[in-house]
């Protein structure tokens, strides 16, 4: 069995976790700490002073990195509705965005007016890095991590624009960064280095891959943070919105579902009518969250639960049921996943056991969760192009 919180249910296997004396953790602690001794209402005038120092002055007024889930979207329907700013939205499509998403953000940007550059990478190094994250790291989302953290930085450098806006603050669900610092945090290279990357930079990535993968040295620099000296010339500031109001989940779901028509939807793995707006961007979420599980034994019901616990939003009693009711199973789209690869549940199994956190012992043989009702129009890879492409490697004659 693994420790758990007694407030929330996040076991020891948590990244960041630590309990005090009577079993509760530093992220309940830290939610008291945001409730009570965070001044917001001084937040906001700083968000005010940190805005007008930038409005006008360049071709947009800010970046803002949107993927269409809720936090993305929210934060760009505040800036454009509270503060009328003009900003322009990036978007790194990591290749896996799901129908009831694009048709989010397209009802999204005509309702709002805004102008877009959306940015796709090459498929076949997407999935060579995808399985080399997966062997190093248990975790395949390293291109999309990377790829979203760093590639509006290279825009804004582009296109001479400072201020870049993102959405919700980590301290919300880890323990890396805290409210307490009372300091406002900010997205740079180091905390690119910290999460986003999994501590594999893209320079470190293109020396795992060089021996078997045909690569150009520019193919990787959509996943790698641009020089710090540019971004320095240019006065960058990248922050969050959620660290000058306070970030509110529910509430701004209920918003942009009543003023831009926002839809929820079906995730592998979750309960569909409790969550219905947590990463609905993905349609590898459902592997991305059975692979936690496998690791960690924990896995996004507990992490959701979590945070309605703290909120006092869900009894102990709900929150325990869901979590035994839905964790744990297999997704469906696993067998898409591993025609991406090209590789056997056997193989990604046992790359899997080898990045297990003890003391957790995972189990491989879980049923399978139900298909969402788009299941059927993710792409699925032909025969002829599944796995990875080698380089030839020529054969010297003597
Ligand atoms: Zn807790």
């Amino acid at each position: 069995m693994l420790k758990k919180c007694k407030a929330c249910n996040l076991p020891e296997t948590y990244e960041t976790i630590e309990f005090d004396a009577d079993g509760i953790c530093n992220i309940c602690r830290q939610k008291e700490f945001k409730d009570s001794a965070i001044d917001w209402s001084s937040r906001k005038d700083q968000l005010q002073q940190l805005i007008e120092q930038y409005r006008g002055k360049y071709a947009y007024d800010c970046i803002v990195p949107f993927s269409g889930g809720k936090d993305s979207t929210f934060t760009l329907y505040h800036l454009i509705r509270e503060y009328k700013l003009k900003p322009l939205v990036v978007q790194f499509n990591h290749g896996f965005m799901r129908r009831g998403l694009l048709e989010n953000n397209e009802r999204t940007f005509r309702k709002l007016g805004v102008d877009v550059i959306s940015f796709t990478p090459n498929w076949h190094i997407v999935k060579r890095l995808m399985l080399e994250a997966l062997i190093r790291k248990g975790d395949f989302c390293w291109h999309c991590h990377a790829g979203i953290s760093s590639f509006p930085m290279h825009i804004a450098l582009q296109q001479q624009v400072p201020l870049i806006f993102w959405g919700e603050p980590s301290s919300e669900y880890t323990a890396y960064y805290d409210y307490r610092d009372d300091e406002i945090e900010e997205m740079n290279e180091e905390k690119f280095n910290r999460f986003a990357n999994l501590g594999i930079t893209a320079e470190d990535m293109a020396g795992m891959i060089a021996d078997d993968f045909e690569l150009d040295p520019r193919d990787l620099k959509p996943f790698s943070y641009p020089p710090l000296r540019d971004l320095k010339k240019l006065g960058y500031r990248s922050v969050c919105l959620g660290s000058y109001i306070p970030w509110d989940v529910k509430k701004q779901v209920g918003l942009i579902e009543r003023e831009l028509g926002w839809q929820g939807d079906q995730v592998e793995g979750m309960p569909w009518s409790e969550y219905p707006y947590e990463k609905i961007e993905c349609h590898l979420q459902g592997v991305r969250d059975y692979i936690k599980y496998l690791k960690r034994g924990y896995s996004r019901v507990t992490q959701m639960t979590a945070l309605d616990l703290r909120n006092g939003r869900i009894s102990q009693e709900k929150a325990l049921q869901l979590i035994t009711q839905y964790e744990g199973k297999k997704p469906p789209s696993l067998d898409l996943f591993l025609g991406y690869l090209g590789i056997s549940e056997e193989e990604f199994n046992s790359i899997v056991a080898k990045t297990v956190v003890p003391p957790y012992l995972p189990n491989f043989n879980a049923e399978y969760a139900p298909r969402t009702s788009d299941y059927y129009s993710w792409y699925r890879e032909p025969l002829d192009n599944r796995g990875i492409r080698r380089k030839i490697i020529p054969i010297v004659r003597k």
